[in-house]
């Protein structure tokens, strides 16, 4: 079995979560198998070894788990990009638009060492609407996205447009309309 059709075996597809109509991808099974985890840690982290970068950017809340190991094989410092209200220190904000209205994404003021060189990190790439409001603030803090990693993208959603050119990895894609679609 290819590294990837074992790791596609280990995320779950939750039908109607978290509303109606919704596929939600679960990468829980992948995160509870050392075998899975280990090898999605590597494949994120190998494309970026060596493009300097000092900081890795999770985003909540499964994007932290994933963002704190790459972080750490590294040798970078993580940060975490919560929903508004959550941090307790100064921060700077971002809306972003989802569906049906918008919402809110806060990292701390002096989160970023000046100039950062940061990669951002989440489970899922699906509009990309929240990977761009991410660097957004990165850049707002003064910081440079060198790319994005993810476990997943959902291609029929567009999100990598997203993502202004910038180096975007994503380790199993669904391409087939409908698939997983939020
Ligand atoms: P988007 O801003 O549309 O790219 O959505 C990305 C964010 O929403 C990520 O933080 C994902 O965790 C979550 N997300 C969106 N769609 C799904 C899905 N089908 N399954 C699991 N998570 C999703």
């Amino acid at each position: 079995m290819t590294r990837t059709a074992r790791l596609e075996e280990l995320v779950r597809d939750i039908a109607d979560f978290p509303a109606p109509g919704v596929v939600f991808k679960d990468i829980t099974p992948l995160l509870a198998d050392p075998f899975a985890f280990a090898t999605t840690v590597e494949a994120l982290t190998e494309p970026f070894a060596g493009q300097g970068i000092e900081q890795v950017v999770g985003i909540e809340a499964r994007g932290f788990i994933l963002a704190g190991a790459i972080a750490h094989r590294l040798g970078a410092g993580f940060v975490p990009v919560r929903k508004g209200g959550k941090l307790p220190g100064a921060v700077e904000q971002e809306h972003y638009d989802l569906e049906y209205g918008s919402d809110l994404l806060e990292v701390h003021a002096d989160a970023l060492v000046p100039g950062a060189r940061v990669l951002v990190v989440d489970d899922v790439l699906a509009t990309g609407g929240t990977a761009a409001a991410t660097a957004r603030l990165v850049e707002k803090l003064g910081g440079h996205v060198v790319g994005f990693g993810f476990v997943l993208e959902l291609a029929f959603l567009s999100g990598r447009e997203q993502l202004s050119g910038r180096q975007a990895v994503s380790l199993l894609t669904y391409g087939t309309s409908g698939d997983g679609q939020r």
